[in-house]
């Protein structure tokens, strides 16, 4: 390709809406351009690293003994009734009616469809395993779509899914796409980490991770997802799933007696525990959520955090939130009090929920609200001056140099980019949707299923995020848009363009995707571009050609070797 015919636009400034490298370097360096919030258009040079991307997993997937196919973008509400989405899905979820009035929506992932295929299309056990998959747009609208192609709202998506009689060959079918994730993410030159994660909405019990870490201190927070690992027996999970022993505290108050104290302006744990002269760790805190509409009364120890997408799942939510002030003031009028956030308590509440992080139960001689304003309970007990929880859980976020449960280890913790993820989904779908079939004694079954999802255009983005410096983008040989561009210094000189054509004519022939700068562009702008738009190894026609030698620059590392023409040819074509 030429670039005086390559439809590129480079630009000499980052956009002034991106915050992350990945989104500022696309699009600066000519890539994409959005057309409007969290949606993209894909430009030529993009869409050649699409397809890189999608072309190496196309692959891994069909070794992998995977079919692809394509579903319908456009999907109808029925299928969403069926599964019981339609209502819980929520606003991700983009609707519309056609000119007959039918409710459809935009595809923002294929379960209910892929059910309903599968439903149609295998009848007998000795159809499975089957696994099916699509590369294709997906549409959802996300509240806060950002970061350019991290969180779009269109955004292109792999998604497979397996069918299988029973569990133990869902297993294999899970860890046969495991292998293949590693294989794929390796081969687009990415490192990840395979981390257990919460399995959300969804459904489903086991699932995990995708990550691409991203340096905490890097200039940006790409990383949106939270990893704790221990580096002494490999345990890893997205915060929403980690799980942790706690460093030893003091979890006795230390009070003789239950008693009533005013605590003037005490609203938060650090006022409270400065005015009581007492550790955060012997107060139980309470705080009021909404699950789908419904209040939950969360205890937890003053000195820990709720991890929210654990509390909801223990309630199998779909949306969490804190409540607000009015809210609390309704429940408290309705339990027949009324003090404000900070002085709550699970004692008397009424059409509240109360669930206690396990931690709280071996507190003694606590602090906690009782619901009056400017007062806490000091020295109570579980039991005797407070009812002892029913419902206890793991709620709680877990924290950097917490202990790791498998082996004692002090947790690390790091930023992920997720860039894919698999799930074992169990029953969920095939048996809201009736979808079965007839098992070898003839008994109708439901299919047991997995999915197994690669953002697509995410993973381009993230290749950004850990490969790039001050002057641009550094591909990965194996999903860069070209291998190689060719760069005459001057369009000027006669000799400089001769040879610069002559080493593009040879490696094309090769079938090599080449480049060749050949625009009536100053020489700094030639290599600037260059070396922004990422192409993995430059051959630089100048004043040395009189010798009859090139530069060749490798742009990971910025070598630069002073060759002849023949040689910067062989060394490509080795390469390829
Ligand atoms: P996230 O937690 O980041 O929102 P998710 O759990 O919603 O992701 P899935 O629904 O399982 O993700 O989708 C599969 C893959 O699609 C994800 O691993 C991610 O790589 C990609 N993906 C999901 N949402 C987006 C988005 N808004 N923009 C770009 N890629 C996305
Ligand atoms: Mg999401």
């Amino acid at each position: 390709m030429r670039m005086s015919k390559l439809f590129v636009q480079t630009l000499r400034e980052y956009p002034s809406d991106a915050e992350v490298i990945s989104h500022k370097l696309l699009v600066r360096a000519g890539y994409i351009r959005k057309l409007t919030n969290g949606i993209y258009n894909y430009l030529p040079l993009m869409q050649r690293v699409l397809h890189k991307i999608e072309n190496i997993v196309r692959e891994e997937m069909n070794n992998a003994g995977a079919q692809e196919l394509l579903m319908p973008f456009v999907q109808p509400s029925e299928l969403w009734l069926e599964s019981g989405r339609w209502e819980v899905y929520g606003k991700e979820l983009m609707r519309l009616k056609d000119r007959h009035n039918r409710e459809m929506c935009l595809g923002p992932t294929h379960e209910e469809v892929i059910t309903s295929v599968a439903r149609e299309g295998i009848r007998s056990y000795k159809q499975l395993p089957i696994n099916l998959y699509q590369i294709q747009s997906k549409f959802r609208d996300e509240i806060r779509p950002r970061f350019g192609l991290l969180r779009g709202r269109e955004f292109i998506m792999k998604d497979a899914y397996s069918f299988d009689a029973d569990e133990a060959e869902l297993d294999k079918s899970y860890e046969i796409m495991a292998k293949a994730y590693k294989k794929i993410f390796e081969r687009c030159g990415l490192e990840t980490k395979m981390v257990q994660s919460d399995s959300g909405a969804i459904g489903g019990s086991v699932s995990h991770e995708f990550m691409v870490l991203i340096n905490e201190d890097s200039e940006n927070n790409a990383g949106e997802n939270d990893v704790f690992y221990c580096s002494e027996c490999g345990y890893s999970a997205n915060s929403n799933h980690a799980v942790s022993n706690l460093e030893k505290a003091q979890t006795d108050g230390g009070f003789t007696s239950a008693q009533i104290k005013n605590t003037p302006n005490t609203a938060t744990i650090t006022e409270l525990a400065d005015y009581l002269q007492i550790p955060p760790s012997v107060i139980c805190k309470c705080l009021i959520y909404v699950i789908d509409g419904k209040y939950v009364a969360a205890l937890i120890r003053g000195d820990k955090t709720v991890e929210e997408t654990k509390l909801m799942n223990e309630f199998q939510g779909n949306e969490i939130r804190i409540a607000r002030n009015d809210e609390i003031e309704e429940i408290m009028a309705n339990s027949g009090f009324n003090a404000v956030a900070g002085f709550i308590g699970p004692k008397g509440l009424k059409g509240v929920e109360i669930i206690a992080d396990k931690t709280v139960l071996e507190l003694k001689n606590f602090v906690i609200g009782i619901n009056q304003t400017d007062k806490h309970l000091t020295g109570a007990n579980w039991g005797i001056d407070v009812e002892l929880p029913v419902k206890t859980a793991d709620i709680r976020l877990v924290e950097e140099n917490d202990l790791c449960c498998d082996c004692g280890a002090k947790l690390k913790v790091t930023k992920g980019i997720e860039v894919g993820n698999i799930f074992k989904l169990g029953t969920k779908y095939s048996k809201a949707m009736n979808a079965t079939f007839t098992d070898k004694d003839g008994q109708e079954k439901p299919f047991i299923m997995g999915c197994y999802g690669i953002g697509i255009s995410r993973t381009a983005a993230a290749a950004v995020e850990r490969h790039h410096d001050d002057n641009g983008i550094i591909w990965p040989k194996s999903i860069a848009p070209y291998l190689v561009t060719v760069v005459p210094v001057s369009d000027q000189d006669e000799t400089q363009m001769k040879v610069a054509e002559e080493i593009y004519n040879k490696l094309l022939e090769k079938n090599v995707e080449v480049l060749i700068d050949d625009r009536a562009e100053r020489a700094g702008v030639k290599l600037k571009d260059a070396d922004l738009i990422g192409i993995p190894y430059r051959i630089t026609v100048g004043k040395t050609i009189k010798d009859n030698l090139v530069e060749f620059k490798t742009r990971q590392n910025g070598e630069v070797e002073t060759i002849t023409p023949d040689e910067a040819v062989k060394r490509i074509l080795d390469l390829v």
